[in-house]
């Protein structure tokens, strides 16, 4: 029995490797890469579900929601340019993997605020992230969309859901010289870097497809 489960353990991390040589080749940076390499992804979605772990795409994890693919995290984490020891919130915690990605780059000294609006979701992020080892992450219940003023400014904000365009809250709790990921649009999204000094710059990144945010200015 034993035996088997290291063999199981050894199989995913082998296949967590080939994941991440793929997404070397889409040209993602080291820090992420190597973060990506710790964060076992298939303690974060339902067991059922777990021999695909580290295929690059999404999985369903329940509620009708998703874990997004590995390629997207990345990419998401790449154009933050994370640093050490920085203060991130995180809108749509789900299955709290995402969390867990930029919870390892910035380190301890860093900490992750993660809103998420389904309580199923809240103490299922929660689950995984305690099991995978991750203290410096809190999910919190609400609607991200307000952000989550009480911590504010953030360094950095990560939407991981599609919004009808930036919530103004989240642009004022993230802080001068802070950057924000945010896929805009219902039908036909992009993924937008945002950067906020003295004024605010929008960048648009690629096409993408994520499930909608849900809020008070969100999708109704
Ligand atoms: N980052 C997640 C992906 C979650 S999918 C992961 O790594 O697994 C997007 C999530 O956003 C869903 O869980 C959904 O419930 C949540 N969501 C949608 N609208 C929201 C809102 N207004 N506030 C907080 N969470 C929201």
């Amino acid at each position: 029995m034993k035996a088997e489960k290291e063999n199981r353990e050894r199989n995913f991390e082998e296949e967590r490797r080939k994941m991440v040589e793929l997404l070397r080749s889409y040209g993602i940076g080291e820090e992420v890469l190597e973060a990506m390499m710790h964060v076992k992804r298939h303690l974060f979605v339902p067991g059922h579900l777990r021999d695909q772990a580290y295929g690059d795409y999404p999985l369903p994890i329940g509620e009708g929601q998703t874990i997004s693919a590995p390629h997207m995290v990345a990419m998401m984490c790449d154009y933050l340019e994370l640093g050490k020891g920085e203060k991130v919130l995180e809108v749509g915690a789900g299955s709290g993997y995402h969390a867990a990605v930029i919870a390892e780059i910035i380190g301890e000294v860093g900490h992750v605020y993660s809103v998420e609006r389904i309580q199923w979701l809240v103490d299922f992020s929660r689950e995984n992230l305690k099991r995978a080892g991750y203290k410096h992450v809190t999910v919190t219940l609400g609607d991200g969309t307000l952000g989550l003023p009480k911590y504010a400014p953030y360094d950095k904000i990560s939407v991981t859901c599609a919004a009808p365009d930036v919530p103004p809250p989240l642009l004022e709790q993230l802080r001068n010289g802070g950057k924000m990921v945010i896929p805009i649009g219902r039908y036909m999204q992009e993924l937008y870097l945002v950067k906020k000094r003295n004024g605010v710059e929008r960048e648009r990144k690629c096409s993408v497809v994520f499930v909608p945010l849900v809020g008070r200015y969100g999708f109704h």
